[in-house]
């Protein structure tokens, strides 16, 4: 949580100004009891209507200003604690979007979602109570104890007794429900995950008649938050008569020795109303302060939350100095690369040595599972190789900049994702300077025209979030036109073709063979048919290559390409 408070670095100035608020509005909240105890011993016992009015009207003008700075410093913090909230938002935003892949495995991207948006909120509510109490507090419990001891000495036993009681009392209670708060945030977490869960995965779910499964799931988080409530409640329910009960007894162990007192004449009734009201004073202080620290906890997870992301440092970074890349065409060549997934055993890559020059078509299969992503993605720097270099035109690519790296390669993920938008929207996303031409363009040679005409507004057709209302085929069109349009050097289909009919998959191919012809293309494929014309193609399988060469060549020399082409074919033949 403090180390949060860094972000608060901006807000100094209105910082400042609260607490200069927040002091005056307690010390004006001090002041009162004072006033009001000349006014009964000075004004009503003696009659002095005057005195009466004049201090009267002091203690109206002292309440006001009072309330006047709790307005204004309310309104500050607010607006403090909604930058400060601000800040860490647009920081740990910023952060996450450097992040590689690694650290999305690592987090995950639901809980990203929530740290960005629920955490933060937390926080930030918390921390417009803390500005705010860290103030209030101390002032009125020291202020409160001088002013009621100078009030009355000799009744301030009361308060050594009283207070003591109270600190052991609500540490008691807190004590009970510390631990009861932090469970009751990982039952939140759980509900929000297998409601995330339920409802990315309701099509499955529904498919499966599984409904009734994830409902028992969800009902049992359920009851298991509800159970932690319904303790905290109970304890809450205890707690708050008791204060109530605590305090009204103390009130009458002041009334009640202090009418004794009276009755001595060793007070009078001024100053033992005061005095019970600078009691009343600390005792909410306290209760106060103790609120925030049940307050605290739920906030401290958060924070820890936020923290540990804004902590994780990516280790894909930008060159200090960046090499100057090899003239010409870009080429690409994987050199002994051997890559692990954080946390796996095996190798997902091991060995891969192949490489690559402009115009040439390089094709990659293999089964499942085989590391054909990972390979295309490791080009990306979406991830670094443990082992081994990826170079082009022979310089590291863990030398130049990731946006000079990324400039020159079109990528089309294997899972196609759009934009909320326009169509055109979506294709310009890939160059966002392109003209009229250069889109339309994008689009025929991804064969998209044909269904983009039969769009009501061409072009302008939306595309909603995530892309749900087009069909799989249509999205990895787009997806082909977004990359086709900034006419990069370096071509990667990471399983591209794979929601596409026969036809338009080798409509497209004929096209894109056009218009990639000077640029170096990797394309990942599960089809014999998609790959088979490439220069070269390598079989991967268990992140090895099983083999290497053209069609013909592999065909003569590879058993585990043998074996793809022939369970292919016999399916062909069959149809
Ligand atoms: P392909 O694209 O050939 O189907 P991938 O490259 O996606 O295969 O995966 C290769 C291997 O790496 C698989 O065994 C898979 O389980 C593993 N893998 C893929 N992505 C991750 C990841 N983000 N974290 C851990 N393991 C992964
Ligand atoms: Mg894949």
């Amino acid at each position: 949580m403090l180390k949060l408070f860094r972000f608060l670095k901006p807000y100094r100035t209105p910082i400042f100004v609260i607490f200069v608020l927040v002091f005056f509005q307690s010390m004006s909240q001090l002041y009162l009891p004072t006033l009001m105890s000349d006014i009964v011993n000075k004004g009503i016992i003696n009659g002095d209507v005057d005195y009466i009015l004049r201090i009267g009207g002091l203690m109206l003008g002292t309440a006001l200003f009072g309330s006047i700075c709790a307005i204004f410093s309310s309104l500050i913090s607010s607006q403090v604690s909604m930058g400060f909230g601000r800040i860490i938002r647009s920081r740990l935003f910023k952060h996450i979007t450097n992040f590689s892949l690694h650290e999305f495995d690592i987090i995950g991207t639901p809980s990203l979602v929530t740290r960005t948006t629920n955490d933060i909120t937390q926080v930030q509510n918390v921390s417009m109570m803390i500005t705010r109490m860290m103030i209030i507090a101390p002032i009125t419990c020291v202020g409160g104890i001088i002013l009621a001891i100078s009030k009355d000495r000799d009744l301030s036993w009361i308060i050594v007794v009283v207070i003591p009681l109270l600190l052991i009392f609500i540490a008691i209670v807190v004590s009970k429900v510390y631990p009861l708060f932090k469970a009751m945030q990982k039952k939140i977490d759980k509900i929000n995950q297998i409601l995330r869960e339920s409802l990315i995965g309701i099509r499955v779910i529904r498919a499966f008649n599984r409904t009734e499964r994830e409902e028992t799931r969800f009902e049992e988080a359920n009851e298991d938050l509800t159970d932690v409530s319904i303790r905290v409640n109970r304890i809450m329910a205890v707690m708050m008569p008791g204060i109530m009960l605590f305090m009204n007894l103390s009130s009458i162990a002041v009334i009640w020795f202090g009418a004794l007192r009276i009755e001595h004449g060793a007070t009078n009734i001024g100053d033992m109303m005061a005095f019970l009201q600078y009691m009343m004073q600390i005792m909410f202080a306290i209760i106060m302060a103790s609120l925030m620290f049940i307050m605290l906890p739920r906030a401290q997870a958060s924070a820890a939350r936020i923290n540990e992301a804004l902590d994780m440092e990516t280790d894909i970074l930008d060159p200090a100095v960046e090499k100057p890349l090899g003239e010409g065409k870009t080429s690409i060549s994987f050199e002994k690369v051997y890559f692990f997934y954080k946390g796996a055993e095996k190798p997902a890559l091991k060995d891969i040595s192949f490489s690559a020059s402009a115009g040439e078509v390089t094709a990659i299969i293999g089964s499942t599972g085989s590391g054909k992503s990972t390979l295309v993605n490791l080009l990306s720097r979406f991830y670094d190789p443990d082992e081994g270099s990826i170079r082009l035109n022979g310089t590291d690519i863990r030398d130049i900049k990731q946006s000079t790296l990324r400039g020159r390669i079109g990528f089309v993920p294997q899972k196609a994702v759009l934009f909320d938008g326009s169509i055109e929207d979506n294709i310009r996303y890939g160059k966002p300077d392109a003209s009229d031409e250069e889109i339309l363009r994008a689009a025929e040679t991804s064969q998209s025209m044909e269904f983009i005409n039969s769009m009501e507004e061409g072009f302008s057709s939306p595309i909603a979030q995530g892309g749900t209302n087009v069909s799989g085929g249509q999205k990895q069109r787009l997806s082909i036109a977004r990359a086709l349009v900034g006419r990069p050097e370096v071509y990667i289909f990471d399983d591209s073709f794979s929601a596409l009919d026969f036809k338009t998959d080798s409509r497209l191919r004929s096209a894109l063979k056009k218009e990639t012809s000077e640029s170096t293309v990797l394309i990942v494929g599960q089809r014999v048919a998609t790959i088979k014309d490439a220069d070269r193609i390598i079989v991967l399988e268990e992140g090895l290559i099983a083999g290497m060469g053209t069609h013909q060549e592999l065909l003569g020399s590879c058993p585990v390409y043998q074996e793809i082409v022939y369970s292919q074919l016999s399916a062909e033949e069959a149809e």
